[in-house]
């Protein structure tokens, strides 16, 4: 049996019910939306400087890398604006992760090549080459495919293919050897355009010694194969930009970076970053010596102590594991630290340095004053996680509004 669904008939305003004294819809007027509680504010004129950054560090164009949502910033949001950007900031590519983010990026009618970071799965190739995305390529049989579906379906089109090489990661990639070895095999698949070759650095922020053996590494098979066979050459992530040269690259691949975080702190300043976690103070108490805080109650109160809650938990994204007394919120301009656990939709923190602070106010969990790197340092985790955790029912709100 086929179940239909009669429209919903939402009785909206407000009015009282006698018979219940309880606040009931009334069908005349909507109630206008209330603003949200806790929201992430994207300031997108910040990433056309990030950009620049990268420009000033390394020849080349840019393959914006916009896996995760653009990192927790929204991915078509973000996409729109980058292709906005004056030419010499524009980004040649678009990375992401799988093939539903390239869809969400053609349906959004990007034109920016689109282009696939990690080894594609075999029922995911179709819809590549139906859409011409660009995969790397990690292996003969990935390319063998790529090769024979180019010819079954589109026999008169090449596939532009990149070949990506592991030099340290570990994740994907021909061993260098290995490259060498299938190089004249791989030129005769006619079906593919192998315009490009990539590798990825896996401690760029922590072990300098093993990435510059890294770089040396990829630029000597990048000669050995001949650099002039290739129109890209890529390495770099943020911190690959930020900190390392190489003598072919022409194709840098900005993730955080290009979100105004850097992966270095000595290089923080160069960069702003584009997004601003906030919410609102719901409640403000004057608590006694002796009150518990929240789950477990491992913060009991010294003395009296004014307390705000506020409208943010680890359900929006902000880490549960934040430490008391230690993490900082920004109220009025001022740091006003945590008290007790992060619970799922609310956190409390100590106001008592504010005696005005009152339910309302806007609070900045972090963003321009207090670095998202910050905050997964004290949450004991990584600012790419602390980004892309930000969950949908916060609101993306974007500067300035297109
Ligand atoms: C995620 C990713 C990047 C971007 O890294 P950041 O450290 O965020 O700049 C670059 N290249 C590849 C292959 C990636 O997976």
């Amino acid at each position: 049996m086929l179940l239909f669904y009669s429209p919903i008939h939402f009785d909206v305003g407000l009015k009282q019910n006698s018979s219940h004294n309880t606040v009931v819809p009334d069908s005349k007027s909507f109630p206008a939306a209330s603003p949200p509680r806790a929201w992430a504010e994207i300031n997108l004129s910040h990433l056309g400087h990030n950009l620049s950054v990268v420009n000033t560090q390394q020849q080349g164009s840019v393959m914006a890398v916009l896996k995760a949502g653009a990192y927790g910033h929204g991915i078509e949001k973000i996409a729109v604006a980058l292709e906005a950007l004056p030419n010499e900031l524009s980004p040649a590519f678009f990375g992401v992760a799988s093939v539903i983010e390239a869809r969400r990026l053609a349906h959004a009618d990007i034109r920016t090549r689109i282009y696939l970071l990690g080894p594609t799965c075999p029922f995911e190739r179709e819809e590549i080459v139906a859409y011409g995305w660009t995969p790397c390529i990690s292996s003969m049989e990935e390319a063998a495919d790529f090769d024979q579906i180019v010819g079954r379906e589109h026999h008169d089109n090449k596939l532009k293919v990149h070949l990506t090489v592991d030099t340290g990661m570990g994740r994907g990639g021909f061993l260098p050897s290995d490259l060498i070895s299938h190089q004249e095999k791989l030129n005769e698949l006619t079906h593919l355009d192998i315009e490009g070759i990539g590798s990825h650095l896996p401690c760029a922020d922590e072990d300098e010694a093993f990435t510059r053996a890294q770089f040396d590494e990829f630029d000597a098979l990048v000669e050995t194969l001949g650099a002039d066979n290739f129109r890209y050459i890529h390495l770099s992530n943020s911190a690959g930009i930020l900190a390392y040269q190489s003598r072919y690259t022409n194709l840098q691949r900005p993730g955080l970076m290009l979100y105004g975080i850097s992966p270095l702190p000595t290089k923080q300043d160069q960069l702003k970053p584009a997004l601003s976690l906030k919410s609102k103070v719901s409640l403000v108490r004057n608590l006694p010596a002796g009150q518990g805080i929240s789950y477990g109650r491992d913060t009991i109160l010294q003395h009296e102590t004014r307390v705000a809650t506020v409208g943010i938990g680890y359900g929006d994204g902000y880490p549960r594991s934040m430490p008391p007394h230690q993490s900082d919120v920004l109220i009025s301009g001022k740091r006003c630290p945590l008290l007790g656990r992060v619970t799922m939709d609310q956190i409390m923190v100590d106001v008592t340095s504010l005696p005005d602070c009152k339910s309302g106010d806007e609070v900045e969990l972090f963003g321009e004053n207090i670095l998202v790197s910050e905050i997964a340092q004290l949450a004991n985790t990584i600012p790419w996680a602390v980004l892309t955790g930000i969950t949908p029912r916060v609101t993306r709100i974007y500067r300035p509004q297109s």
